[in-house]
Protein backbone atom coordinates (compact mmCIF):
# COMPACT_ATOMS: atom_id res chain seq x y z
CA UNK A 1 0.00 0.00 0.00
CA UNK A 2 2.68 2.43 0.55
CA UNK A 3 4.01 2.44 -2.67
CA UNK A 4 0.32 2.86 -4.37
CA UNK A 5 -1.14 5.69 -2.01
CA UNK A 6 -0.19 8.39 -5.34
CA UNK A 7 -3.11 6.61 -6.92
CA UNK A 8 -5.53 6.89 -4.24
CA UNK A 9 -7.68 9.73 -5.50
CA UNK A 10 -7.38 12.78 -3.31
CA UNK A 11 -10.34 14.80 -1.89
CA UNK A 12 -9.70 18.22 -2.80
CA UNK A 13 -9.58 20.09 0.56
CA UNK A 14 -7.21 17.25 1.36
CA UNK A 15 -4.91 18.25 -1.89
CA UNK A 16 -4.64 22.42 -0.27
CA UNK A 17 -2.60 20.51 3.11
CA UNK A 18 0.91 21.11 3.02
CA UNK A 19 3.69 17.83 2.14
CA UNK A 20 5.80 16.46 3.39
CA UNK A 21 9.40 15.81 2.01
CA UNK A 22 8.11 12.48 -0.15
CA UNK A 23 5.05 14.74 -1.01
CA UNK A 24 1.88 12.95 1.08
CA UNK A 25 -0.36 15.96 2.45
CA UNK A 26 0.22 16.12 6.44
CA UNK A 27 -3.08 16.44 8.44
CA UNK A 28 -3.74 19.47 9.64
CA UNK A 29 -3.74 18.38 13.18
CA UNK A 30 0.18 17.14 13.35
CA UNK A 31 2.15 19.71 14.53
CA UNK A 32 5.21 21.05 13.11
CA UNK A 33 8.70 21.56 14.45
CA UNK A 34 11.34 24.44 13.24
CA UNK A 35 14.95 24.28 13.79
CA UNK A 36 15.18 26.71 16.23
CA UNK A 37 12.32 24.57 18.87
CA UNK A 38 13.61 22.99 21.46
CA UNK A 39 10.62 20.83 22.77
CA UNK A 40 9.47 22.09 26.10
CA UNK A 41 6.22 22.59 26.85
CA UNK A 42 4.54 26.20 26.85
CA UNK A 43 2.39 27.16 29.15
CA UNK A 44 -0.17 30.59 28.90
CA UNK A 45 -2.95 31.74 30.42
CA UNK A 46 -6.05 33.49 29.53
CA UNK A 47 -9.84 34.28 31.28
CA UNK A 48 -11.29 31.61 29.12
CA UNK A 49 -9.18 28.61 29.53
CA UNK A 50 -7.17 28.93 32.07
CA UNK A 51 -3.92 27.60 32.09
CA UNK A 52 -3.60 25.81 28.79
CA UNK A 53 -0.70 24.48 27.03
CA UNK A 54 0.10 27.01 23.97
CA UNK A 55 2.12 26.11 20.41
CA UNK A 56 3.77 28.64 18.22
CA UNK A 57 3.79 26.09 15.05
CA UNK A 58 2.62 27.05 11.91
CA UNK A 59 1.51 24.31 9.15
CA UNK A 60 3.94 23.78 6.46
CA UNK A 61 7.18 25.44 8.45
CA UNK A 62 9.94 23.28 9.45
CA UNK A 63 9.37 19.52 9.68
CA UNK A 64 5.54 17.92 10.43
CA UNK A 65 5.96 15.15 13.74
CA UNK A 66 3.42 12.63 12.36
CA UNK A 67 1.71 11.43 15.66
CA UNK A 68 2.66 14.46 17.41
CA UNK A 69 -0.98 16.51 17.68
CA UNK A 70 -0.80 20.47 17.86
CA UNK A 71 -2.57 21.28 20.90
CA UNK A 72 -3.61 24.53 19.64
CA UNK A 73 -5.24 23.13 16.16
CA UNK A 74 -6.71 20.21 17.95
CA UNK A 75 -8.79 21.99 20.57
CA UNK A 76 -10.05 24.43 17.84
CA UNK A 77 -11.06 21.18 15.49
CA UNK A 78 -12.35 19.63 18.86
CA UNK A 79 -14.52 22.42 19.56
CA UNK A 80 -15.58 23.94 15.80
CA UNK A 81 -16.23 20.27 14.78
CA UNK A 82 -13.82 20.76 11.87
CA UNK A 83 -12.17 18.17 9.95
CA UNK A 84 -9.01 16.53 11.70
CA UNK A 85 -7.04 16.01 8.19
CA UNK A 86 -8.44 18.78 5.92
CA UNK A 87 -9.65 21.58 8.73
CA UNK A 88 -12.77 21.96 6.67
CA UNK A 89 -16.01 22.21 9.13
CA UNK A 90 -18.16 19.13 8.86
CA UNK A 91 -21.50 20.62 8.41
CA UNK A 92 -23.90 19.64 11.70
CA UNK A 93 -26.03 17.40 9.49
CA UNK A 94 -23.72 15.20 8.39
CA UNK A 95 -22.72 11.49 10.11
CA UNK A 96 -18.58 12.77 11.24
CA UNK A 97 -16.00 9.35 11.59
CA UNK A 98 -13.95 9.26 14.57
CA UNK A 99 -10.75 6.74 14.16
CA UNK A 100 -9.21 4.55 16.38
CA UNK A 101 -8.48 1.39 18.87
CA UNK A 102 -11.72 -0.87 18.86
CA UNK A 103 -14.46 0.20 21.16
CA UNK A 104 -12.90 3.09 22.31
CA UNK A 105 -14.71 5.09 24.28
CA UNK A 106 -13.50 8.92 23.44
CA UNK A 107 -11.40 10.21 20.79
CA UNK A 108 -8.01 12.23 20.84
CA UNK A 109 -7.96 12.68 17.27
CA UNK A 110 -10.52 15.35 16.29
CA UNK A 111 -13.56 13.81 13.80
CA UNK A 112 -13.03 13.49 10.21
CA UNK A 113 -15.20 14.07 6.98
CA UNK A 114 -16.14 10.24 5.89
CA UNK A 115 -14.49 11.35 2.69
CA UNK A 116 -11.17 11.77 4.51
CA UNK A 117 -11.45 9.21 7.18
CA UNK A 118 -11.77 6.69 3.65
CA UNK A 119 -8.41 8.77 2.36
CA UNK A 120 -6.46 8.37 5.39
CA UNK A 121 -7.27 4.52 5.88
CA UNK A 122 -5.45 4.24 2.15
CA UNK A 123 -2.78 6.29 2.32
CA UNK A 124 -1.85 6.65 5.84
CA UNK A 125 0.56 3.66 6.58
CA UNK A 126 0.37 3.56 10.28
CA UNK A 127 -3.63 3.08 10.05
CA UNK A 128 -3.33 0.72 7.43
CA UNK A 129 -0.94 -1.91 9.02
CA UNK A 130 -3.04 -2.22 11.90
CA UNK A 131 -6.09 -3.62 9.48
CA UNK A 132 -9.06 -4.62 11.57
CA UNK A 133 -7.64 -3.60 14.82
CA UNK A 134 -8.83 0.04 14.35
CA UNK A 135 -12.74 0.83 14.14
CA UNK A 136 -14.34 3.84 12.72
CA UNK A 137 -17.20 5.41 14.87
CA UNK A 138 -20.07 7.10 12.71
CA UNK A 139 -21.84 9.68 14.57
CA UNK A 140 -24.08 12.99 14.33
CA UNK A 141 -22.21 14.02 17.56
CA UNK A 142 -19.86 14.56 20.26
CA UNK A 143 -19.52 15.51 23.92
CA UNK A 144 -16.67 17.09 25.00
CA UNK A 145 -14.66 16.51 28.24
CA UNK A 146 -10.83 18.35 28.92
CA UNK A 147 -7.73 16.33 29.31
CA UNK A 148 -5.47 18.94 32.32
CA UNK A 149 -2.02 18.26 32.97
CA UNK A 150 -2.15 18.33 37.10
CA UNK A 151 1.38 17.87 37.51
CA UNK A 152 5.08 16.21 36.77
CA UNK A 153 6.11 13.01 38.65
CA UNK A 154 9.96 12.45 40.33
CA UNK A 155 10.35 10.78 36.85
CA UNK A 156 9.63 13.61 34.32
CA UNK A 157 6.26 11.85 33.48
CA UNK A 158 3.09 14.23 33.44
CA UNK A 159 0.30 13.11 35.70
CA UNK A 160 -2.77 14.03 33.60
CA UNK A 161 -6.38 13.83 34.43
CA UNK A 162 -9.79 14.15 33.00
CA UNK A 163 -12.45 17.05 33.57
CA UNK A 164 -16.04 17.90 32.53
CA UNK A 165 -15.74 20.61 29.60
CA UNK A 166 -15.94 23.85 31.37
CA UNK A 167 -15.25 22.68 34.88
CA UNK A 168 -14.24 25.51 37.33
CA UNK A 169 -12.11 23.45 39.34
CA UNK A 170 -10.29 22.58 36.38
CA UNK A 171 -9.69 25.47 35.32
CA UNK A 172 -7.80 27.02 38.71
CA UNK A 173 -5.82 23.42 39.01
CA UNK A 174 -4.96 22.35 35.49
CA UNK A 175 -3.37 22.94 32.48
CA UNK A 176 -5.33 22.08 29.67
CA UNK A 177 -3.51 20.52 26.64
CA UNK A 178 -6.72 18.17 24.18
CA UNK A 179 -10.07 18.02 24.42
CA UNK A 180 -11.08 14.58 24.27
CA UNK A 181 -14.63 13.56 21.88
CA UNK A 182 -16.82 11.16 23.79
CA UNK A 183 -19.22 10.05 20.57
CA UNK A 184 -22.82 10.23 20.96
CA UNK A 185 -24.26 6.76 20.02
CA UNK A 186 -21.43 5.55 17.65
CA UNK A 187 -22.03 3.25 14.77
CA UNK A 188 -18.93 1.18 15.02
CA UNK A 189 -17.35 -0.61 12.15
CA UNK A 190 -13.84 -2.60 11.99
CA UNK A 191 -12.07 -0.11 9.51
CA UNK A 192 -11.52 -2.52 6.66
CA UNK A 193 -15.24 -3.89 6.53
CA UNK A 194 -16.52 0.36 6.41
CA UNK A 195 -13.65 1.11 3.63
CA UNK A 196 -15.09 -1.58 1.56
CA UNK A 197 -18.70 -0.12 1.45
CA UNK A 198 -17.76 3.19 1.67
CA UNK A 199 -14.52 2.91 -0.88
CA UNK A 200 -15.43 0.33 -3.06
CA UNK A 201 -12.09 -0.80 -5.35
ZN1 LIG B 1 1.23 23.81 17.03
ZN1 LIG C 1 -11.99 16.58 5.93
Amino acid sequence: MSSSWRNVPIPASVARLPRNSAGRPVPANVAWHEPDDDGSILVDRDPELGGHVACPCTPGRGTPRFGEQCPVRQRQFMLQRQCGLCTETIAPSAQLAFVGEINAQYYLEPPLHQVCAAYALQVCPVLHAAGDHIEVALTASYTLAEDRITGVAADGALRRSVFPLGSPAAYHLAVLEFYLAFPDTPERHAAPTWLALYAPK
